[in-house]
């Protein structure tokens, strides 16, 4: 059977007009003679809207109830598309989780995808229907309703690829692809056409708009071929594959930005086993997440300075918990708001020397000041002043030949 699995995010359903649109779509793979199963997200906005219903009701609204109200919308969704392709002359079925079902583990609102019976919907996929599968909603051993995390129809998209054993997961949205750099900062951006799972999950600052980065992994471990592509442009999108499917002469694939980061310093610290946990284990503690991390090779050996950056939301929160940590010493606390993150992402730096070089004297060309460094097998990242962000950007894209 050559099965393809589309999955529609809430723009691409977000009005009738659209999910006309998106039936149409539908149609044309069942005219080139695919299987095709779809998995569609609520209609865009409807899930937020039901979110606050549910805090005008109680601001603690149990989460079971949760689940089954805010899963409520992709059911709207489905049944409208099943509608449309019936309406078209096509067979088409609304199928939500339960009535296939899609079964989860895990705690309410945030639950896991674990396993998906697939005899139903291949008698019906035989039988030419078009299942139309609810995203982001599940069923647990209870046989209560769960949700798999806000954005979770990617990942429902890419579980039922790997239990239909598709080849491909077609993921529609309101962008064309995956670009270079953010196409709003950058007018030169391109569009990439191929990419590997893991530049897609470095890229995670740019990808998020585009896809969720756990259903990334997902795909990267079941090696599900991923096409992003827009449902309102008639375009090839990007393809996300394995690195062995991918000839490229570029050096780097994209680079990426982050926005609204701070940078966080103690200097002075005494300079003994142990020092760094007993500063990050309060802030893992409350959730803060700490991106880059820095610590300086101390000259006398008994103080040390260490550098991190958290979002800028967190800088609150971080300041107040370092200040009352009374188990850490230091000399001095540094805060700087309005710092950015600027990576350049590429498989090719594994074997191109040099790159880190180019990435360092592009910026001092431009009279631009790193303030920390860190660097993967894949990425090179450095922070900045977030205002030489776009100067940045435009330079290292030139730089790295992804002008043209
Ligand atoms: N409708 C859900 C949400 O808004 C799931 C999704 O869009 O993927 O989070
Ligand atoms: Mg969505």
């Amino acid at each position: 059977m050559k099965i393809v699995v589309l999955k529609f995010g809430g723009t691409s359903v977000g009005t009738i007009e659209k999910i006309k649109k998106v039936a149409e779509i539908i149609a044309n793979y069942k005219r080139k003679k695919y299987k095709v199963i779809v998995v569609s997200s609520a209609m865009s906005g409807v899930t937020n809207e039901l979110i606050k219903k549910s805090s005008k009701i109680s601001d603690n609204f149990s989460n079971s109830e949760h689940d089954v109200l805010v899963s409520s919308g992709e059911q709207i969704a489905c049944s409208l598309i099943a509608g449309r392709l019936v309406h078209k002359g096509y067979k088409s079925r609304s199928w939500l989780s339960w009535q296939i079902p899609i079964l989860t583990v895990g705690a309410h609102r945030n639950s896991r995808i674990n396993q998906i019976n697939s005899n139903k919907i291949k008698k019906y996929l035989k039988q030419g229907g078009v299942p139309i599968i609810t995203g982001f909603q599940g069923v647990n051993n209870e046989n209560r309703i769960t949700t798999i995390g806000r954005g979770g129809s990617d990942a429902t998209a890419i579980m039922v690829a790997k239990f239909f054993k598709a080849k491909r997961c077609v993921i529609y949205t309101d962008v064309q692809g995956v670009y270079t750099t953010d196409p709003n900062k950058l007018k030169k951006a391109k569009k990439i056409k191929v990419i590997s799972y893991e530049e897609m999950l470095e890229m995670a600052s740019l990808g998020a708009k585009v896809m969720q980065p756990v259903s990334i992994q997902d795909a990267r471990l079941n090696r599900i071929d991923i096409e992003v592509k827009s449902s309102f442009v008639k375009k090839t999108g990007t393809l996300i594959t394995k690195r062995s499917n991918i000839v490229n002469n570029k050096i780097i694939t994209g680079i990426s930005s982050t926005q609204n980061d701070s940078k966080v310093s103690l200097i002075g610290v005494k300079d003994k086993p142990g020092v760094a946990a007993s500063i990050f284990k309060p802030l893992s503690k409350n959730l803060i997440n700490v991106d880059m991390v820095v610590q300086n090779i101390s000259a006398n050996g008994k103080e040390t300075d260490l550098t991190f950056t958290i979002k800028s939301d967190d800088l609150n929160k971080t300041k107040k918990i370092i200040q009352e940590n009374r188990t850490i010493k230091y000399r001095k606390l540094i805060f700087e708001k309005d710092v950015s993150k600027i990576s350049a992402i590429g498989v090719g730096m594994i074997t191109t020397p040099g790159v880190t070089f180019r990435m360092f004297q592009t910026l001092a060309d431009k009279k631009i000041n790193i303030k920390v460094i860190s660097t993967s097998e894949i990425k090179i990242s450095v922070l900045i002043d977030k205002k030489d962000t776009n100067k940045a950007l435009a330079a290292l894209h030139k730089e790295f030949k992804l002008d043209y």
